[in-house]
C-alpha cells in the first residue's frame, strides 16, 4: 500500500525529529523547502522554531510557499499540524503583536508566555480521550489564550489551551516530536485518514 506522505516545512526548526516520528508510525516524511514539493504531499507539519525568523522569510524567499500552504489548507482541506511555533503560524491572531501568520485557525496565541528559554519545562498533561497523561515538552512555548466556537479543545491547563483542532487543522503548544510517545502524531494520522476518506 502507498504510504501517506506528510510534508514537514523545512525552513527552520526541528524537522528531523518530526521525520523520525512519522516514520515510526508508518507515514512517509518529506521535508518541504520549495513550493513545487507541496503538490505531492497529503498533509503538512509546521515544526517548532522561531516565528520571527519565518516572518522574515515570509517577506522574501518563502512568501509564495506560505501562500500556497494557506490555499491548500483552505481550498483542498490539506491537514496541517503546527507544533509550538507552528501553532503561532496557524493562529488568526498573536496577542500584542502584528506578526504575520497564516491566519488559518480561530485561535489567539500569546508568544513566549512562560518566560525565556530557561523557563522551558516538561509537564504531564491530560489529552481528551487518552486514558494516560502525555509527557509534554514546552520550549519557550506560546499559550493559546482563546479559541472560537469551531475549535475543539483537546487539552487545556488552568489559563491556556495546549492542544486544539479545527477541522483539518491541529495545533499543540508543546513538542511531541521530542518524546518517544507517538500518540499526538498518531492523532494527526487519524485526522489525515479521516479527511482523505471524505475527499474520496
Ligand atoms: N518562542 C518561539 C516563537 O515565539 C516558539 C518556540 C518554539 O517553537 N519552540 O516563535
Amino acid at each position: 500500500m502507498v504510504k501517506i506522505k506528510v510534508g514537514i516545512l523545512a525552513l527552520q526548526g526541528d524537522v528531523a525529529e518530526h521525520a523520525k516520528m512519522l516514520s515510526n508510525i508508518d507515514l512517509e516524511p518529506a521535508p518541504i523547502k520549495y513550493i513545487e514539493e507541496l503538490e505531492s504531499i497529503d498533509a503538512l507539519i509546521i515544526p517548532g522554531g522561531e516565528s520571527t525568523t519565518i516572518n522574515r522569510l515570509a517577506d522574501y524567499a518563502a512568501a509564495a510557499l506560505l501562500d500556497r500552504i494557506k490555499e491548500k489548507a483552505l481550498k483542498e482541506r490539506m491537514p496541517v499540524y503546527g507544533t509550538c511555533m507552528g501553532s503561532i503560524m496557524l493562529a488568526k491572531s498573536v496577542e500584542g503583536s502584528n506578526q504575520k501568520t497564516l491566519s488559518l485557525m480561530d485561535i489567539t496565541v500569546s508568544r513566549n508566555a512562560y518566560g525565556p528559554q530557561k523557563a522551558s519545562f516538561e509537564a504531564d498533561i491530560a489529552i481528551k480521550g487518552e486514558p494516560l497523561p502525555y509527557p509534554a515538552i514546552f520550549i519557550r512555548a506560546p499559550r493559546i489564550v482563546s479559541a472560537g466556537e469551531d475549535v475543539e479543545i483537546l487539552s487545556r491547563g488552568e489559563n491556556e489551551i495546549f492542544m486544539a483542532r479545527q477541522k483539518n487543522l491541529l495545533a499543540t503548544t508543546f513538542h511531541p516530536e521530542l518524546t518517544e510517545d507517538t500518540r499526538i502524531h498518531e492523532f494527526f494520522k487519524g485526522m489525515i485518514e479521516e479527511i482523505l476518506v471524505k475527499k474520496g
